[in-house]
């Protein structure tokens, strides 16, 4: 039932606090939410995972980890308190497992970039597009590949974006894997973008 115990292994279940826990949740409301999935980074800020909005609460009410950031005007209500909803939370110890990367394909720049061309915006007809040219020595990576319309890649040929006066909305980054999770698919909150645009 409690799937966040994969998170600290066997252990959590040995403490006290668990057990004098365990009966409560059932009586706890969550209210409406904007968002019921929250970002869970590690202790050292990194991000490691996504969780539910009540697993979330059970490891800060277990003071296994801190809110970073609560979500605006809502509240978690026990029978007699109330908690801060959070958005992020930080893990107290550090889980030392090795971070999935995402892999560099032209489906998954497309994802990054929310199918959307990073020069005019468009969402039709969209490339790959080297930000420096291969022909300038640019390599395909994470950090020189964008999506790009078929306009715009026509537009801008074999110069840089400041050549040809090109604009573009965000620099390409390395994206994490947690935006490629299934479950948080068009539903990343803009309070999760500061921690998930590296390793
Ligand atoms: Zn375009």
């Amino acid at each position: 039932m409690i799937n966040f115990l994969k998170i600290f292994g066997k252990r959590i279940k040995k403490n006290a606090n668990y057990k004098r826990y365990k009966n409560k949740p059932k009586n706890a409301v969550f209210m409406s939410a904007t968002s019921n999935k929250v970002l869970v980074l590690n202790a050292d800020y990194r991000a490691y995972t996504v969780c539910s909005l009540y697993k979330a609460f059970i490891l800060v009410y277990l003071q296994k980890a801190e809110v970073i950031t609560a979500q605006a005007g809502r509240a978690i209500r026990t029978v007699d308190k109330s908690y801060v909803a959070p958005s992020i939370i930080r893990l107290n110890k550090y889980v030392n497992l090795p971070y999935k990367g995402v892999m560099l394909s032209r489906q998954n720049i497309f994802k990054r970039d929310n199918y959307t061309c990073v020069y005019c915006g468009s969402r039709e007809d969209l490339t790959l597009d080297h930000v420096i040219p291969r022909s300038r020595g640019g390599t395909s990576s994470w950090t020189n590949l964008v999506t790009a319309c078929r306009r715009c890649n026509a537009k801008k040929g074999d110069f840089t974006p400041e050549e040809a006066n090109m604009k573009m909305a965000y620099a390409p980054y390395k994206p994490s894997f947690i935006m490629f999770l299934r479950e948080c698919a068009g539903n990343i909150d803009e309070s999760w973008h500061p921690y998930l645009h590296f390793h």
